[in-house]
Protein backbone atom coordinates (compact mmCIF):
# COMPACT_ATOMS: atom_id res chain seq x y z
CA UNK A 1 0.00 0.00 0.00
CA UNK A 2 1.75 3.53 -0.71
CA UNK A 3 2.32 4.90 2.27
CA UNK A 4 2.11 8.53 1.66
CA UNK A 5 -1.79 8.27 0.81
CA UNK A 6 -2.20 6.02 3.44
CA UNK A 7 -0.85 9.09 5.83
CA UNK A 8 -3.10 11.55 4.31
CA UNK A 9 -6.05 9.43 4.36
CA UNK A 10 -5.19 9.05 8.02
CA UNK A 11 -4.77 12.56 8.56
CA UNK A 12 -8.27 13.23 6.48
CA UNK A 13 -9.39 10.88 9.61
CA UNK A 14 -7.77 12.52 12.08
CA UNK A 15 -8.91 16.03 10.82
CA UNK A 16 -12.70 15.05 10.43
CA UNK A 17 -12.98 13.89 13.71
CA UNK A 18 -11.42 16.76 15.45
CA UNK A 19 -13.43 19.47 13.66
CA UNK A 20 -16.92 17.65 14.16
CA UNK A 21 -17.50 20.63 16.93
CA UNK A 22 -16.76 23.18 14.14
CA UNK A 23 -19.17 22.37 11.75
CA UNK A 24 -21.54 20.87 14.00
CA UNK A 25 -24.16 24.01 13.74
CA UNK A 26 -24.42 22.92 9.80
CA UNK A 27 -25.45 19.79 10.81
CA UNK A 28 -28.82 18.44 10.00
CA UNK A 29 -29.82 16.15 12.52
CA UNK A 30 -32.66 13.40 11.71
CA UNK A 31 -33.69 10.53 13.54
CA UNK A 32 -33.97 7.27 11.74
CA UNK A 33 -37.85 7.66 11.19
CA UNK A 34 -37.24 10.45 10.16
CA UNK A 35 -35.12 9.66 7.42
CA UNK A 36 -38.16 6.50 6.40
CA UNK A 37 -40.29 9.02 5.60
CA UNK A 38 -38.49 11.12 3.36
CA UNK A 39 -35.81 9.27 1.69
CA UNK A 40 -37.15 5.70 -0.85
CA UNK A 41 -36.41 2.42 0.99
CA UNK A 42 -33.41 1.43 -1.35
CA UNK A 43 -32.26 5.10 -0.10
CA UNK A 44 -32.92 4.59 3.23
CA UNK A 45 -30.85 0.89 3.28
CA UNK A 46 -27.27 2.53 1.73
CA UNK A 47 -27.37 6.19 3.07
CA UNK A 48 -28.61 5.25 6.64
CA UNK A 49 -28.02 1.61 6.82
CA UNK A 50 -24.63 1.76 5.02
CA UNK A 51 -25.68 -0.55 2.46
CA UNK A 52 -23.45 -0.72 -0.91
CA UNK A 53 -25.75 -1.13 -4.36
CA UNK A 54 -24.55 -3.57 -6.66
CA UNK A 55 -22.13 -2.46 -8.82
CA UNK A 56 -23.15 -1.58 -12.56
CA UNK A 57 -26.51 -0.81 -10.75
CA UNK A 58 -27.13 2.75 -10.30
CA UNK A 59 -27.64 5.68 -12.51
CA UNK A 60 -24.72 7.37 -12.51
CA UNK A 61 -21.97 4.88 -12.78
CA UNK A 62 -21.64 5.48 -16.70
CA UNK A 63 -22.67 8.76 -16.47
CA UNK A 64 -20.54 11.71 -18.49
CA UNK A 65 -23.39 14.65 -17.81
CA UNK A 66 -21.84 17.73 -16.57
CA UNK A 67 -22.80 19.41 -13.12
CA UNK A 68 -22.83 18.94 -9.32
CA UNK A 69 -23.09 16.15 -7.35
CA UNK A 70 -25.35 16.43 -4.58
CA UNK A 71 -26.22 14.70 -1.18
CA UNK A 72 -29.40 12.52 -2.09
CA UNK A 73 -30.48 12.94 1.92
CA UNK A 74 -30.13 17.02 2.60
CA UNK A 75 -28.48 18.59 -1.17
CA UNK A 76 -25.17 19.47 0.07
CA UNK A 77 -22.96 19.60 -3.11
CA UNK A 78 -20.54 17.38 -2.55
CA UNK A 79 -18.69 16.02 -5.87
CA UNK A 80 -18.10 17.59 -9.42
CA UNK A 81 -18.72 16.08 -12.55
CA UNK A 82 -15.12 17.64 -13.95
CA UNK A 83 -13.42 14.73 -11.07
CA UNK A 84 -15.25 11.89 -11.74
CA UNK A 85 -13.37 9.11 -13.92
CA UNK A 86 -14.27 5.90 -14.74
CA UNK A 87 -12.49 2.98 -12.75
CA UNK A 88 -14.52 0.34 -14.19
CA UNK A 89 -15.76 -0.61 -10.60
CA UNK A 90 -19.53 -0.41 -11.53
CA UNK A 91 -19.46 2.99 -8.76
CA UNK A 92 -19.66 6.36 -9.56
CA UNK A 93 -15.74 7.35 -8.49
CA UNK A 94 -14.05 10.48 -7.94
CA UNK A 95 -10.63 11.61 -7.32
CA UNK A 96 -11.66 15.13 -5.00
CA UNK A 97 -15.08 16.16 -3.03
CA UNK A 98 -15.76 19.65 -3.28
CA UNK A 99 -14.35 20.29 -0.16
CA UNK A 100 -12.85 18.41 2.44
CA UNK A 101 -14.70 20.00 3.97
CA UNK A 102 -17.84 18.54 2.90
CA UNK A 103 -16.96 14.94 3.73
CA UNK A 104 -16.91 13.12 7.20
CA UNK A 105 -14.20 10.15 7.05
CA UNK A 106 -14.33 7.13 9.73
CA UNK A 107 -12.43 4.41 9.70
CA UNK A 108 -14.59 1.25 8.81
CA UNK A 109 -13.22 -2.28 9.68
CA UNK A 110 -16.49 -4.29 8.44
CA UNK A 111 -16.17 -7.66 6.96
CA UNK A 112 -12.65 -7.99 7.75
CA UNK A 113 -11.16 -5.19 6.10
CA UNK A 114 -9.71 -2.24 7.07
CA UNK A 115 -11.25 0.77 5.07
CA UNK A 116 -12.19 4.36 5.03
CA UNK A 117 -15.83 5.19 4.78
CA UNK A 118 -17.29 8.49 3.76
CA UNK A 119 -20.37 10.06 5.03
CA UNK A 120 -21.76 13.28 3.98
CA UNK A 121 -20.25 15.80 6.88
CA UNK A 122 -23.66 17.82 6.93
CA UNK A 123 -26.12 15.13 7.35
CA UNK A 124 -24.19 11.83 8.09
CA UNK A 125 -25.70 10.01 5.21
CA UNK A 126 -23.20 7.18 4.07
CA UNK A 127 -22.18 7.53 0.47
CA UNK A 128 -19.28 5.25 0.31
CA UNK A 129 -15.13 4.51 1.00
CA UNK A 130 -12.15 6.00 -0.26
CA UNK A 131 -9.25 3.90 -1.71
CA UNK A 132 -5.84 5.03 -2.29
CA UNK A 133 -5.77 4.02 -5.93
CA UNK A 134 -7.30 6.72 -7.72
CA UNK A 135 -5.85 8.61 -10.69
CA UNK A 136 -3.12 11.86 -10.36
CA UNK A 137 -3.32 14.58 -8.66
CA UNK A 138 -4.90 13.14 -5.59
CA UNK A 139 -4.08 9.27 -6.21
CA UNK A 140 -7.38 8.90 -3.90
CA UNK A 141 -10.53 7.06 -5.38
CA UNK A 142 -13.96 8.26 -3.79
CA UNK A 143 -16.21 4.94 -4.55
CA UNK A 144 -19.63 6.54 -3.83
CA UNK A 145 -23.25 4.49 -4.29
CA UNK A 146 -25.24 6.50 -7.02
CA UNK A 147 -28.20 6.32 -4.82
CA UNK A 148 -26.16 8.58 -2.10
CA UNK A 149 -25.92 10.85 -5.18
CA UNK A 150 -28.36 13.39 -6.62
CA UNK A 151 -26.75 15.17 -9.95
CA UNK A 152 -27.29 18.56 -10.78
CA UNK A 153 -26.95 19.32 -14.46
CA UNK A 154 -25.00 22.35 -15.89
CA UNK A 155 -24.46 22.80 -19.43
ZN1 LIG B 1 -26.15 14.97 3.33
Amino acid sequence: MNQKSEQKKKEKIDKSSNSQNVFMVDKVLKTKDEWRVQLTDEQFEICINKGTEPPFSGKYHNSKEKGIYKCVCCGEPLFKSDTKFDSGSGWPSFWEPISDEKIEYVSDTSFGMIRTEVNCMKCGAHLGHVFDDGPKPTSLRYCINSISLDLDKTD
